[in-house]
């Protein structure tokens, strides 16, 4: 196992850990639930849309065809810290074992990415290949539901360190 492996190994343990510790007491939490809920359902509008719009065969095909994976590079596993993994989990999302396409990053499957919580670089980021495809109207659409799903992601990290700071947890 290498450097990169041992993070992420070492962020899903922590994140397991707090899931078997915590998910129960955060289930009956109504401001989290609800929250948690909400983020779901933005998650889903983003994969509508982006389906819509073509982005899964874009996608697919840097999976597929270039090394590494065009922009889901291995090294971007290593970003994902155990609050946000947790959300994962939190989600019922089954993390996979390894990448799907060697060399590429540890949540990527077969069909694209295996998390529903992700970072803004894997929200936000669209590539040139993406922008020559989408007209201005289909790419603000984009940017608008990525800023939606983005803010209720930034809040339940928030509200996750919160409670977990007052426990005295630190990460
Ligand atoms: S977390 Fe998902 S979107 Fe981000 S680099 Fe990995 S597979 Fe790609």
């Amino acid at each position: 196992m290498n450097d990169e492996s041992i993070e992420i190994e070492k962020n899903l343990e922590k994140a397991r850990r707090l899931y078997v510790d915590h998910s129960r007491v955060m289930s009956m939490d109504k401001t989290f639930s609800s929250l948690l809920s909400a983020y779901g359902h933005e998650i889903e509008n983003s994969r509508v849309l982006m389906t819509a719009l073509g982005l899964p065969e874009l996608c697919s095909y840097c999976a597929t065809e270039i090394p590494g994976g065009g922009c889901c590079g291995s090294h971007i596993a290593t970003w994902y810290d155990p609050i946000v993994l947790l959300l994962n989990l939190l989600m019922d999302v089954e993390i996979q074992d390894k990448s799907y396409y060697k060399n590429c990053c540890r949540f990527l499957g077969r069909e694209g990415c295996t998390l529903k919580a992700r970072y803004h670089f894997c929200v936000n980021y669209l590539c040139p290949r993406i922008y020559k495809a989408l007209d201005e109207e289909a790419v603000s659409r984009l940017k608008a539901q990525s800023g939606a799903e983005l803010f209720l992601g930034w809040k339940l990290e928030c509200y996750l360190l919160d409670r977990f700071s007052k426990m005295g947890l630190s990460f």
